[in-house]
């Protein structure tokens, strides 16, 4: 596994919720951090069908761009009542023509639950895939999971996208009503990234 021992690290989102969890996790590390969105770079299209294809795409264009080693980061939700949807395609929920609506996201993930007769709790997953890119074209990948279930109506006002109704297996708070610490102590991300510190980070 290649290690990382550059100084400088180009985030690969456009993404502020992303960004700012991506940014905590790396605080503790000697490396200065800029992002996709402050180098001005255009968002690639996601093309591929699982994360770690959209996860490589991302850092590879990152990186390329700016010819420094990027981090990009795919994730998304996994309901097990709507066979893994909406998975992958999580942000494409969203999408309106005005921008982004998670609330509007997170009511037709449960609306289409609804019409599935299927055990309670609605159990789901976040998955988090990073892809460390350098600009020789060489990568990196690591994947965490956050295992829980769905609640409605939704809960709580921090995090970002669908944390309001994703309740972390063993929790009573969701991911929306936790402070950022604690959602970080268990989040999909955090797993993802403790692997990449311990395969390119560590001495
Ligand atoms: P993408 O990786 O840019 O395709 O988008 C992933 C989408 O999954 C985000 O826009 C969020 O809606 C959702 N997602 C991923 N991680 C989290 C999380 O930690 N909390 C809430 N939503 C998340």
């Amino acid at each position: 596994m290649r290690r990382f021992d550059g100084d400088k690290l180009v985030i690969a989102t456009h993404n502020a919720g992303k960004l700012r969890e991506i940014s905590a996790l790396l605080a503790p590390f000697e490396v200065s951090v800029t992002s996709a969105g402050e180098l001005g770079l255009e968002e690639p299209e996601e093309t591929e069908s699982t994360f770690i294809g959209n996860a490589r795409i991302k850092a590879h264009f990152a990186a390329k761009a700016s010819g420094l080693p990027a981090l990009a980061d795919d994730s998304g939700i996994e309901v097990d009542a709507l066979g893994g949807r909406p998975g992958v395609y999580t942000a494409d929920w969203a999408e309106t023509p005005n921008g982004r609506d998670f609330v509007l996201a997170m009511t037709r993930v449960w609306e289409e639950c609804e019409g599935i007769a299927a055990p309670e709790p609605r159990t789901a997953r976040f998955v988090a895939t990073l892809c460390l890119a350098w600009p020789d074209g060489h990568d990196e990948i690591f994947e965490g999971t956050t295992e829980g279930s769905l609640v409605w109506p939704m809960r709580g006002g921090n995090g970002f996208g669908f944390d309001p109704m994703f309740l972390p297996e063993g929790e009573r708070l969701t991911f929306g009503e936790m402070a950022p610490e604690q959602k970080a102590e268990i989040a999909h991300r955090t797993r993802a990234f403790q692997k990449l510190v311990a395969g390119c980070f560590a001495r």
